[in-house]
């Protein structure tokens, strides 16, 4: 008899279940029908030892100290900012949009004053935007948001902008700055050792309290195993035997391609195979982005590894990857939520589980806040670890 199951090895599994154990005391049973920890932020060196983010590149980042500092229990960090480009009409832009967009589009040097100007004068007046398309005409106008935004929408999601909701363009900051980092956050790192080694530590944390079993599926294991509580983070819709229909999800399918110093010193190159640490394509190739992401782990090799992404339909055969923000789908979800609600000693939880794109320090925060709200006065069944 486990205190818990824990069913999915991911951020919000392996935090949830860290918690338990050494905060609480409980014995745990974490499974993971992969054969792997991390979920989707799981990391591995390919052939030439090169860390390759497996499933897209993962840039941490957030404004929450408290997230870092419960994560540094288990890892120390490599500071890091996160370059990224455009790359259309068959050249780099420099991206999110910027000053130095505008002044490449203007073909001239320019100011903060005439970019607002310039983005009073084209974007759309339109107050309370409703969808993707809507948000992004509303923000940069036309012209940027068919450069840059329509054409990657509707390879990434198969959909056109205008019936998903605004968040998935929204998400994007633009400045008349010439700040060209991705991402706004102050802390943004990567795991001084990877993200694998880091949930490593999560799992020796927890000692003898935590057995982890990995190729295994909630299907089969809940019928093996005794437990008091169940954490689940997968598909809340397979949770209930998708009774209400499926949700929708994205998938993708990663494409690692690794050079060694020599095929690089063979292409020309030394040490990097392109310029910036990702690159997006919006409009003609297939694939959505290339990231190369040596550049932001700085690991000192001569060799180097690139994941190129090719979005796809989620099947049975692949992951389900983002939950696909459209009005029927978010409906569909809160009647599934209601039957979570009233699902007894069940705690849903995670990404797949809440159907909502969370950032890793969103999801980390979402089981620290929930083990505080749920867990952290039951009574202890052994005594706990100094966490
Ligand atoms: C392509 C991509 C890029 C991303 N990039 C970033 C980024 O740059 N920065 C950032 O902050 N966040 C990023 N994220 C988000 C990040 O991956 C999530 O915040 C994080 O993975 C959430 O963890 P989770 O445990 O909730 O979900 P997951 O990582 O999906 O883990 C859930 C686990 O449950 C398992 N599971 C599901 N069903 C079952 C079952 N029936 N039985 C057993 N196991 C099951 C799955 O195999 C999976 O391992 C990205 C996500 C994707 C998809």
């Amino acid at each position: 008899m486990y205190d818990a199951m824990v069913v999915g090895a991911g951020l919000s599994g392996l935090v949830m279940a860290e918690r338990l154990c050494s905060q609480l005391g409980w014995r745990c049973l974490l499974i993971d029908r992969r054969e792997h920890l991390g979920g989707n932020c799981h990391d591995a060196p390919d052939p030439n030892g090169v860390l390759t983010h497996l499933y897209g590149p993962h840039y941490f980042r957030t404004n929450t100290p408290e997230l870092v500092n419960y994560l540094s229990r288990f890892t120390a960090w490599h500071r890091t900012r996160y370059a990224v480009r455009s790359f259309t009409g068959g050249r780099y832009w420099s991206f999110p949009i910027n000053l130095k967009t505008f002044e490449q589009l203007l073909g001239r040097e320019s100011s903060q004053d005439e970019f607002s100007r310039w983005l009073d004068e084209h974007k759309l007046p339109i107050t309370e935007p409703q969808n993707s398309e809507e948000v992004m005409l509303a923000s940069v106008g036309v012209e940027f948001y068919e450069k840059f935004f329509k054409g990657y929408t509707q390879k990434q999601w198969n959909k056109e902008p205008r019936s998903l909701h605004p968040s998935v363009c929204g998400r994007i900051p633009v400045r008349t700055t010439r700040d060209d980092g991705y991402v706004d956050e102050s802390f943004q790192a990567l795991p001084q050792d990877g993200y694998t080694a880091m949930f490593e530590r999560m799992v020796d944390t927890c000692g003898a309290n935590l057995e982890v079993r990995l190729g295994l599926d909630f299907c089969q294991a809940k019928d093996t195993f005794s437990y008091r509580h169940l954490i689940y983070t997968g598909p809340i819709d397979e949770y209930f035997q998708v009774c209400y229909g499926r949700l929708e999800y994205r998938s993708l399918r990663f494409e690692v391609e690794s050079h060694s110093a020599r095929s690089l010193a063979q292409q020309g190159k030394s040490g990097f195979w392109q310029p910036y640490l990702q690159v997006n394509y919006p409009n003609s190739e297939q694939y959505t982005r290339i990231v190369e992401i040596k550049h932001a782990t700085s690991q000192n090799t001569p060799h180097t590894n690139l994941v190129r992404e090719y979005p796809q339909d989620y099947t049975q055969d692949n992951e389900p990857y983002y939950p696909v923000p459209t009005d029927r789908n978010l409906a569909l979800y809160k009647k599934y939520a209601a039957l979570a609600a009233e699902e007894k000693g069940t705690t849903f939880l995670g990404r797949l589980a809440t159907y909502a794109y969370l950032n890793m320090d969103q999801a980390v925060a979402l089981a620290l806040e929930t083990f505080s709200a749920k867990f952290s006065a039951q009574p202890q069944q052994r005594k706990p670890r100094l966490a």
